[in-house]
């Protein structure tokens, strides 16, 4: 689309400084891939203290609260969904994801980096797991229920019994979806906390 129409030259997203083709550029570390944003040279220094700042003195009992925080928000989404519509989105799976990694990241101190990737994706799989232990809970007492055509007390299947359950089924039509779903949502988890870098361009 763009020819050689005359663009204005780049400036630095830092300090405004026209950027110089023969300088060397540094490519901001965006969440949103479209956006590209570079700085100077000068710049790029006070840039990469930030980034480091953001993986160092980092608040680990906030990253965990945080991060169960999100889960619990994902998981009742998740289950209020699933009981009242009668399926399971696997997009909430990636809500979930997104949520406890936010969560983690905003009561760290605004912190990234390896240990809240790891955190996350830990928070992420136990809310996961809680989420459709909830839902198979519900539907077996429905089940139950209809069966019975009376509501009979409600039954806590114990989580082995859960787990086994959950491991026959899988035998007897292994549900390929759901585990695409629960790996971008342990996915989403585990990229959002990343690092940021600058990158020389
Ligand atoms: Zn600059």
């Amino acid at each position: 689309m763009s020819e050689n129409t005359t663009q204005p030259a780049p400036l630095c997203a830092k300090c405004g400084k026209e950027l110089s083709l023969s300088e060397t550029t540094f490519l901001l570390d965006s969440d949103d891939e479209n956006v590209e944003e570079r700085v100077c040279e000068e710049c790029s220094q006070s840039v990469q203290d930030e980034y480091h700042e953001q993986t160092t003195d980092i608040n680990y009992i906030g990253a965990i609260l945080g991060g169960l925080v999100g889960a619990a928000i994902g998981v009742a989404v998740w289950y209020l969904v699933a009981i009242m519509f009668d399926l399971t989105i696997g997009i909430i799976a990636i809500g979930v994801g997104f949520l406890v990694a936010q969560g983690a990241m905003f009561a760290s101190g605004n912190k990234r980096g390896m240990s809240l990737q790891i955190i996350s994706l830990l928070i992420t799989a136990a809310a996961l797991f809680i989420a459709e232990y909830l839902v198979g809970v519900y539907f077996i007492n429905q089940f139950f229920t209809e069966l019975l055509g009376s509501s009979p007390e409600f039954v806590w299947i114990p989580i082995g019994e859960f787990i086994e359950l959950m491991v026959l089924g899988m035998r007897e039509e292994f549900d390929f979806i759901a585990v695409v779903i629960w790996g971008i949502g342990l996915y989403t988890a585990f990229v959002t906390p990343k690092a940021k870098k600058l990158t020389a361009k």
